[in-house]
């Protein structure tokens, strides 16, 4: 079985945004409805498809521009806590082997009580 290959939206095939199209879209001459065959993509920029739009009944043609987004979820922001090192766990141990203290006193919150 051939691995599946990622839609790259690419010239050589026919983006299927184009059927949405069909239609919606008329001819500004004559008002037919543009059928599937009349619609060509002729260019991309960014999100933006540039479509020859040509009327097979009056025979004009038009350029429509199609805005196309991806459907796509946007990927969660990073954390803005940086990651454990290795350092901060070899601090943790340090002070830790060198404590001789309780929890309290460890994790207190900033207390000033003395023992
Ligand atoms: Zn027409």
């Amino acid at each position: 079985m051939p691995p599946a290959r990622p839609h790259d939206g690419g010239m050589s095939e026919t983006p299927s945004w184009l059927d949405g199209l069909v239609g919606n879209v008329r001819c500004a001459a004559c008002g037919r409805l543009y059928a599937r065959s009349d619609l060509r993509p002729v260019g991309q920029r960014d999100q933006h498809w540039f479509v020859r739009c040509t009327c097979s009944a009056c025979g004009s043609q038009g350029i429509a521009v199609v805005m196309v987004q991806a459907a796509v979820v946007p990927a969660p922001a990073a954390p803005t806590r940086p990651a454990i090192t290795v350092d901060d766990v070899l601090s943790a141990h340090e002070l830790l082997r060198d404590y001789s203290g309780n929890v309290d006193g460890l994790f207190g919150a900033g207390s000033s009580r003395t023992r």
